[in-house]
Formats: C-alpha cells, sequence, structure tokens
C-alpha cells in the first residue's frame, strides 16, 4: 500500500500568514487518515528539536511529520519570480534569491526543489519551469485553475519530473485539500527525497486518495 502526504503546509510558527497551529495540522491530518504532513514555511527552515518534539506528537497519532521550505525566487530587479517548494534543505537562504540558486543550493545538499504553484499569478515560476533543473513541479494546488493544472501536467510529461499535489493550507480547513501518492512508504525525509527523485508519486485530491485506500 502506498503513502498519502500533503506536502505544502504553513503554520503559525514561522509563517506569520498563517492561522493554522502546528499541533492543529496534525490533530486535522491525522483525522483525515492521512499518513505525514510536510511543514513548508515561508523562507524558513524549522530546527532539529523542534522538528523531533513535534514527530512525537505526531507519532501518537499515526502521523508522520516532515519539515521543507517554501522559499521565494527573485528576479535581478527585485520583483518576484516564483515560489519553489525544498525538501532536504535545512539551511535559511539569507538573501533574495533567484531561482535558480534557489535550486542550485538546495542540490549541492542532496535535496530537491519543486515549482509551487507554477501557473499562479505573481507567485509562480510560469514557462521558466522549463528553463531550470527542476526536481518537481505542484500540479495540484488550491491556486490553480483547470487551465493552470492542466498546464502544469504536460510540464511534468514533458519535463519528465514528478508531479505532485499540496494544500498549501494556512487554516484547518485547507489541509488535505491536494495530497500526492507515493507508491512506497515514506519513512523520513530521506525517503521523500528519494521518492520524488524517482518520480514515484502522483497528485491527488482528497476524494482520490481516500478511493486509493479502500
Ligand atoms: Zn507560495
Ligand atoms: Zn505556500
Amino acid at each position: 500500500m502506498g503513502t498519502i502526504f500533503d506536502l505544502h503546509l504553513h503554520t503559525t510558527r514561522y509563517s506569520n500568514c498563517s492561522r493554522l497551529s502546528p499541533r492543529a495540522a496534525i490533530k486535522r491530518a491525522a483525522k483525515m487518515a492521512l499518513d505525514g504532513i510536510v511543514i513548508t514555511e515561508h523562507d524558513t527552515p524549522w530546527g532539529e528539536n523542534e522538528i523531533e518534539e513535534l514527530a512525537e506528537i505526531a507519532k501518537d497519532r499515526n502521523l508522520k511529520v516532515l519539515v521543507g521550505q517554501e522559499l521565494r525566487g527573485y528576479r535581478e530587479d527585485g520583483s518576484i519570480h516564483g515560489d519553489l517548494l525544498t525538501f532536504g534543505f535545512h539551511d535559511k537562504i539569507e538573501y533574495r534569491p533567484s531561482p535558480r540558486e534557489i535550486i542550485d543550493t538546495v542540490h549541492q545538499e542532496g535535496g530537491v526543489a519543486l515549482a509551487a504553484h507554477p501557473f499562479r499569478s505573481e507567485f509562480g515560476l510560469e514557462d521558466d519551469v522549463y528553463k531550470l533543473e527542476l526536481d518537481g513541479i505542484e500540479v495540484l494546488s488550491p491556486h490553480h485553475l483547470i487551465l493552470d493544472t492542466m498546464k502544469a501536467e504536460r510540464v511534468c510529461e514533458e519535463l519528465k519530473i514528478a508531479g505532485i499535489g499540496g494544500s498549501d493550507a494556512h487554516s484547518k480547513r485547507e489541509v488535505g485539500k491536494f495530497l500526492t501518492y507515493f507508491e512506497n512508504e515514506i519513512k523520513s525525509e530521506k525517503d521523500l527525497v528519494a521518492e520524488i527523485k524517482a518520480k514515484r508519486c502522483k497528485p491527488v485530491s482528497y476524494r482520490e486518495a481516500v478511493k486509493l485506500r479502500t
């Protein structure tokens, strides 16, 4: 049996735009019978000890909690170029990086970088996804209209990179709206990075996730 994860969530701990506390995220995800969540705060990594504490709480509820980041890429003129989800990367980037700099830095650390909601206006990489060495792309996102999702699916096929789904939750009700189904079990961040690299995953809605389960 596969594993179902929400790979894109913001909590009140480090994303001041979020109304979702880490504990509430865990509770909600466990109630929805997800296998795990990845907390992806804006431009901020969680500390090692903080993760452990949270992982213990989640363990009692049969849920895996991992931590990634959502890093914002900028153009040379300072304007926003697009957001990237990164996994297996724990440093804080102290300047305004370009998407290419983010990807290179994350790859040097052995992590993966994926385009977050690529066709969301202002915050997506749009067609620049074709120019970058991405490991994957968020196909299902609440910020995508149907045509955006179709475009993202095409990018996935053409570039032969991983496709994922993420809720981009900032509140309890948004958790798990879009998800990623992994063929294998994800027990650690290492597994997550490896499975994305191997493209053994697909974007699913919560409804599809429930069907895969039953
Ligand atoms: Zn974003
Ligand atoms: Zn986000």
